[in-house]
């Protein structure tokens, strides 16, 4: 079936897991943050042009794609490094923490799509990768009336300040009970 026409059925493929690291950088207070496959980023600091780098934490993530069973369309996430929940953040800036407050009673679960976040500038998800994630999630949901919206990492790119958990193994998303 051409993709096009395809009412696409999402699977999960290429799942690898790692950990979302985050750098700041001391001279000019830059972050950034990136996926590692290893468990045990650098944590010296260390120059880079203008920059010197330093650790600032890490959390255990999962990456993945998401394949059409039915067209065999491949959507990557590249650029996606993790998911991540707001439990209680008690600082009412945290966007993330306000939206899943109002939504709970509707039994819609609130996550933050969290990008790879280089010196130059966020690479934001598109909105068509956005679209693909929530049908993927909530397609897989088994409780009824519960939904999932996973939102731009605009809403929360801040997995360290953030009292959030970052999801470290898809079945978490179907295990969150209200
Ligand atoms: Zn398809
Ligand atoms: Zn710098
Ligand atoms: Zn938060």
């Amino acid at each position: 079936m051409p993709a096009e026409d395809c009412n696409h059925n999402w699977t999960m493929t290429n799942v690898r897991g790692g950990y979302i690291v985050q750098e700041a950088c001391y001279r000019c207070s830059s972050r950034r943050i990136y996926f590692s496959y290893e468990d045990n980023p650098p944590r010296e600091k260390y120059r880079e042009g203008e920059h010197i780098w330093s650790y600032f934490g890490s959390d255990q993530s999962v990456k993945f794609d998401l394949a059409c069973s039915k067209c065999d369309k491949l959507v990557t996430f590249e650029e996606l490094v993790g998911l991540m929940h707001c439990f209680g953040c008690t600082n009412t800036e945290c966007n993330l923490y306000t939206l899943s407050q109002i939504c709970q009673e509707l039994d819609i679960w609130i996550y933050a799509a969290l990008s790879h976040l280089p010196t130059t500038g966020e690479v934001a998800i598109s909105l068509e990768k956005l679209s693909v994630l929530n049908k993927f999630f909530n397609d897989r949901l088994r409780s009824p009336g519960k939904k999932i919206l996973i939102l731009p990492s605009a809403f929360s790119s801040d997995p360290q300040r953030c009292y959030g958990e970052i999801i470290r193994d898809i079945g978490m998303l179907e295990m969150t009970e209200a």
